[in-house]
């Protein structure tokens, strides 16, 4: 049996959306279904947590064959690119996430350009699509291009650093950048607000893009935009993370054990760690995917297409056997059906990501936890 994807009028808020979807899926026996989803790229320098955040966010253990390099061998190192893949599933749905990481970055006395790698990577996989695109298979098209990149600023600092500034603006116009206050648990909560009110300040003083939480629409219940407000109040993400499960109020969560207490790596009162769980896989999936697609992808594609067409008449081949012509303009009528399919075929991706990503999400649950 295939999943039942049921079609809503292109009028239906997101929120009706997911509530009908729910309905389906707990109603239908759903079977294997892949949802390839993005790739995610994590950033921060050594030691600031990110391969044990990973772990936590996708209850995995991916970095069991990491070599832990030494100082001298740090200084030297260059940045690489490791890419490693997650199978979520439950019930028969799964999830397919590929996780970029790249270790040497911002390790180095001199981080001159350290960005570079990372940045050619992401036009790698962009220029891969655009050829894919270009060519005669086009409907199955594996999509690797990065669709967000978590950016891991240390506790320590008084905001973002000249690397973070340089780095996060090399990258801006290419991924959504997530930026993450790393091992929040180092700072207290009057700190982390400090630290947080910093960040946003100079992310905006320097003219540094990072993903913008979309709108909520003015039909949605309150509970919901009060989640969406709530959300959006506490980017940057102060996060923790934790292998370990320990018994808290009698419950066995993952956290971290302190000689004064236990920090829950789940509990929001303690980190953002679940917000952020929850708009990567759950609540803002499809929108970074789209952002990825409607804005980068097509700065890239035209900036490829407009340097393909200077060239070309740079060469004098203006003339060639295929004339370029001028795109007819569509009347208004062919404009509002083009909207309207648009349309559609959005809320027809929607409803089939969320379909089968819910079930997914729910494997993270703490009861999972408990049972662990
Ligand atoms: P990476 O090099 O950025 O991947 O960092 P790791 O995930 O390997 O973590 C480096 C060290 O920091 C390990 O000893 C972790 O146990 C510890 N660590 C990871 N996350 C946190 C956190 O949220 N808080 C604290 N206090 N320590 C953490």
């Amino acid at each position: 049996m295939s999943i039942t994807v049921s079609h809503h009028s292109p009028s239906s808020t997101p929120g009706q959306v997911l509530a009908c979807l729910h309905w389906s899926i707990t109603s239908v026996c759903v079977c294997v279904c892949v949802i390839a989803w993005a790739l995610l790229c994590v950033l921060g320098e050594s030691g600031l947590g990110k391969s044990t955040l990973v772990n936590s966010l996708f209850l995995t253990d991916l970095y069991k064959d990491r070599k832990l390099l030494n100082a001298e061998e740090r200084i030297n190192q260059t940045v690489e690119i490791t890419k490693h893949t997650v199978d979520i599933e439950e019930k028969g749905v799964k999830l397919k996430l590929t996780i970029v990481d790249t270790p040497g970055f911002g390790d180095a006395v001199n981080n001159n350009e350290c960005w570079k790698p990372i940045t050619d990577y992401i036009d790698q996989q962009f220029e891969q699509y655009f050829r894919d695109e270009s060519g005669l298979n086009r409907k199955n098209i594996l999509d690797n291009r990065v669709h967000c990149c978590l950016y891991f600023i240390p506790p320590f600092g008084h905001g973002l650093r000249p690397v973070d500034v340089e780095f996060m603006k090399a990258l801006h116009e290419k991924v959504n950048i997530i930026p993450l206050v790393a091992k929040a648990d180092c700072l207290t909560p009057n700190e982390i607000k400090k630290l947080k009110d910093r960040v946003r300040d100079e992310i905006e003083r320097f003219g540094i893009k990072v993903y913008q939480f979309p709108e909520c629409d003015s039909d949605e219940d309150e509970e919901f935009k009060q989640m969406d407000k709530e959300l959006k109040e506490c980017t940057p993400f102060a996060v923790i993370g934790s292998n370990t499960v320990v018994e808290a109020r009698g419950q066995r969560v993952r956290g971290r054990l302190y000689p004064w207490g236990i920090v829950e790596v789940e509990n929001q009162s303690h980190c953002d760690f679940v917000k952020l769980r929850n708009m990567l896989i759950r609540s803002h999936m499809h929108d970074l995917k789209d952002v990825t697609c409607d804005v980068h992808y097509e700065n890239y594609r035209a900036h490829c297409i407009q340097e393909m067409t200077s060239k070309l008449a740079q060469d004098n081949r203006i003339d060639s056997p295929i004339p370029i012509l001028p795109l007819p303009t569509p009347d208004a009528e062919t404009e509002r059906l083009i909207k309207m399919k648009d349309e559609e075929v959005r809320i027809d991706n929607y409803s089939l990501i969320y379909s089968s990503v819910a079930p997914s999400y729910r494997c993270f649950d703490s009861e999972s936890l408990k049972k662990a």
